[in-house]
């Protein structure tokens, strides 16, 4: 398959649109990363994105929509209320798991009852959910497993010949995927930390549980609330190492091994091996936006068989960017 490189976005919209009508995939930018997105309630359409990802079939997609009116017919009657208590952060990087309704296809839930929903701020996307005038199931439009892409250049890296289309709406100002929080249990709760921070989920929902395996790895035979969990995430092919500490030891640990750094700016002063910096050590939004392209680009580079990663602070934005990072080096943590 050919895949249509879609880069005039005031006439492309529409022909993203009639391909998602005609049941077809395409790679759509959000504000958080690019999604692959495909009819919702199009089953034959929705097993695209799962074969073009190579995607676990018991690992759920999120649905997306404009409004919580459009969220209605998706969810259990009587609980659009809780979406709608969320309206500080909506539109935008949030997720929302619902009940959902009998009528969506469960290969969008991977057999769940319930329903993860998205309502997007950006306006391409945005657009395109206006034209379609469908929900658009839509996870992350990489390669399972690998880095998500926040840039056209990195889906097609990962989709080129895979897909029927890639809409190009520049690159991605979060980067990081949407903060995902469950409210089917009786007290809230954070499943993957994103660009919604829980400290501001705590402001407006009072009590947030954060999930067990947002900061550690789950133990064998552990039961999950949220499928992505399971799986080895957002790696490079290169191996990771976390490393946690300051500027001159992450440097020192660093300069003493054959590895690259995705580092803070004020590590570069000291590095002497190859390096991506990713923002300062207290800019945690600089550190999402680029996180995936930095892990992207080292992996590309083959400097060195090692990427040593600079850990942030578990705060605000951070804990998304530490989360990510966890996972990409699979739990590979080094104290300094
Ligand atoms: P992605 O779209 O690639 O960013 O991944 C979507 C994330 O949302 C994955 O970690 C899924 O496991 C999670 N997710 C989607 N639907 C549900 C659901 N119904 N319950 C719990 N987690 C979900
Ligand atoms: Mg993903």
């Amino acid at each position: 398959m050919q895949t249509l490189r879609l880069s005039n976005i005031s006439t492309d919209i529409r022909r993203a649109a009639s391909l998602l009508r005609a049941g077809e995939v395409v790679a759509i930018p959000t504000e958080t990363v690019y999604g692959l997105a495909a009819n919702a309630l199009d089953e034959v359409a929705v097993a695209k994105i799962f074969a073009a990802k190579g995607r676990p079939a018991d690992n759920p997609l999120i649905v997306h929509v404009l409004s919580p009116e459009d969220a209605t017919p998706l969810i259990r009657p009587g609980v659009v209320d809780k979406l709608t208590a969320l309206s500080a952060f909506i539109p935008g990087p949030l997720t929302v798991i619902l009940p959902k309704d009998n009528k969506v296809p469960s290969i969008v839930s991977g057999g769940l009852d319930t329903i993860a929903i998205r309502i997007p701020a950006h306006s391409v996307a945005r657009a395109l959910l206006h034209e379609t005038g469908i929900p658009l199931a839509a996870p992350s439009a990489n390669r399972s497993g690998s880095p998500s892409p926040t840039c056209m250049r990195h889906v097609l890296d990962d989709m080129d010949g895979r897909i029927a289309a890639v809409l190009d709406g520049g690159e991605c100002a979060v980067g990081v995927e949407s903060t995902v929080l469950s409210l089917c249990g009786e007290v809230p709760e954070l499943l993957r930390p994103g660009a919604v921070t829980l400290e501001q989920l705590r402001e407006v929902l009072g009590e947030v549980h954060v999930a067990q395996a947002v900061l550690s790895p789950l133990r064998e035979g552990q039961a999950v609330t949220s499928p992505g969990m399971k799986y080895k995430h957002y790696a490079p092919k290169t191996r990771v190492v976390l490393l946690r500490g300051g500027s001159e030891a992450f440097a020192a640990w660093c300069n003493t091994r054959d590895c690259m750094a995705l580092c803070f700016a004020e590590d570069a002063q000291y590095l002497r091996v190859p390096c991506f910096c990713y923002g300062s050590s207290g800019d945690y939004d600089s550190q999402a936006r680029l996180l995936f392209d930095g892990l992207r680009t080292l992996d590309e580079s083959g400097f060195a068989p090692l990427i040593a990663a600079h850990a942030p602070d578990v705060i605000g934005v951070g804990l998304a960017v530490y989360n990510r990072l966890l996972r990409a080096a699979g739990f590979e943590l080094v104290e300094l």
